[in-house]
């Protein structure tokens, strides 16, 4: 299956980073997000990215440029999907809106076109079962940030066709990922073992156990993780933390599952984490520094 044309849907956190790295490698990229506004901050947020990996003597300018012309941008996934060979879908991690996008792509995507899904938790053979196509709809869970992060995590769906998984593994190392394919129960391999722990994190909080700084720095100095669970959970969104709790929740029916009432309030709250400027740290654009929230002062 020869792959040129890759159309993205959703452009946010996710979506601008994928739509990067397949533009960095040669391919020509639509990106496609029902908000314009979004659209703008993508590019904006990729040529930042790009800026960084020129200074860094990764990049030269030139290659940088023909990246930026490698994207362009649509508010239509009918228009945005119309000469695509793959759709790689990174759109809020809603079931409901997942399936009536993908109705929507298996209606206007060429017939070979694969459909993939860069969902962290919600099932692939579900979401394969609402096109005519699910032998060729499959999992490609990217990690945030995606120009940084290694790992590819594929995900066959119950009728994800060997073909088409070995021609997203290989493209994958393409883009110089590390594929590792696992199969479609909830929260896959990534998810269903971190979700648990930021979950833990969030109780431990919760509680009054330790504070937001205590708990990150017994996480990163004790077990050598790179960030706390607390600031990484700001990081992937509090929304998106709290979406796959659920279907891990409601997929396995078991109450170890089940989401801190912390996390479920400050979504509730629209304390999103870095995304609204504001989850168990404060935001503020420019500074790196990290400032525990007043909220658990
Ligand atoms: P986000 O909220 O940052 O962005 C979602 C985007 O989807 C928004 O720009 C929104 O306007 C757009 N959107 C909503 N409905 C749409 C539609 N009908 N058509 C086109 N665009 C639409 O979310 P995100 O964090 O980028 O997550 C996207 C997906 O990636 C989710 O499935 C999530 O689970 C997954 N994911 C997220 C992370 C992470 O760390 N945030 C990591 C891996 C995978």
């Amino acid at each position: 299956m020869g792959i040129k044309n890759v159309s993205v849907i959703g452009a946010g956190t996710m979506g601008n980073g994928i739509a990067h790295v397949f533009a960095q490698s040669g391919f020509k990229v639509t990106l496609v997000d029902v908000n314009a506004a979004q659209l703008e901050k993508a590019i904006a947020t990729i040529s930042k990215n790009l800026d960084r990996q020129v200074s860094k003597g990764v990049l030269t300018e030139e290659q940088k440029a023909t990246t930026l012309q490698n994207i362009t941008t649509n508010t239509s996934i009918a228009d945005g999907v119309a000469h695509a060979n793959l759709v790689v879908e990174a759109a809020t991690e809603n079931i409901n809106l997942k399936l009536e996008i993908f109705k929507q792509l298996d209606a206007a995507a060429p017939s070979g076109c694969l459909l993939a899904s860069n969902t962290s938790s919600i099932s692939i053979t579900k979401i394969a079962a609402v096109t005519k196509r699910p032998e060729l709809v499959i999992g490609m869970h990217f990690m945030n940030p995606v120009p940084v992060m290694k790992l590819v995590e594929i995900i066959n769906g119950y009728a994800t066709s060997k073909e088409v998984n070995a021609t997203i593994t290989a493209l994958s190392k393409q883009l110089g990922k590390v594929p590792c394919t696992v199969n479609d129960y909830p929260g896959f391999i990534a998810n269903r073992i971190l979700m648990p722990m930021i979950n833990e994190a969030i109780y431990s909080l919760f509680e009054g156990v330790a504070g937001v700084e205590e708990i990150d720095t017994v996480m990163k100095l004790g077990m050598a993780h790179p960030m706390g669970p607390l600031q990484l959970a700001d990081f992937i969104g509090l929304d998106v933390c709290l979406s796959i709790l659920k279907v891990l929740y409601d997929g396995f029916g078991n109450p170890k599952y089940a989401p801190c009432p912390l996390l479920t309030n400050m979504v509730m709250a629209g304390k999103l984490g870095a995304k609204s400027g504001e989850g168990f740290y404060v935001y503020t654009a420019g500074s790196k520094e990290l400032v525990v929230s007043e909220s658990f002062k």
